[in-house]
């Protein structure tokens, strides 16, 4: 749904005047769009920040479209770190419209902190049985992290 720019973004919501308030419900600065939500809003860049550099990459600011863009044409291959960026990426759309909702119809808020949490330990039970190269100091690495 996210890829297809379906989900029910307040945006989208105020467009068929189901909903009167198009903000962001987590920053309550921008207009809630798809691309805001998982690319702009300083909640979820903060989030994606952390998350690449526990993998030991540099954060740069991109749009959605261009996030997208670089998943599919870098993100390739078997190696230990991509299959954490697409575990994570997934585990962040999913886990930050959670929190969305959450915080949209039960006024329940998790700090930046629990849900970088929860998202860590997706992966973590993702790469559970998973067959690692522990003597390649890359995957030490990232397993550590
Ligand atoms: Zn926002």
């Amino acid at each position: 749904m996210a890829i297809l720019n379906k989900l029910p973004t307040r945006d989208r919501l105020e467009r068929m005047g189901i909903c009167t308030d198009g903000l962001c419900i987590n920053c309550s600065t921008h207009q809630e769009t798809r691309d805001h939500i998982f690319s702009n809003c300083l909640l979820a860049i903060g989030i994606w920040k952390s998350i690449l550099n526990m993998n030991g990459m540099n954060f740069y600011a991109l749009t959605w479209d261009e996030m997208v863009a670089r998943a599919c044409s870098s993100w390739k291959g078997k190696s230990l770190l991509i299959a954490i960026l697409k575990i994570s990426w997934n585990a962040f759309i999913y886990f930050f419209w959670q929190e969305r909702n959450q915080r949209l119809f039960q006024g329940r808020f998790r700090s930046a902190d629990v849900i970088l949490k929860e998202i860590v330990d997706v992966v973590a039970i993702r790469l559970r049985d998973r067959s690692i190269n522990r003597l390649d100091s890359t995957s030490l690495s990232l397993c550590n992290a």
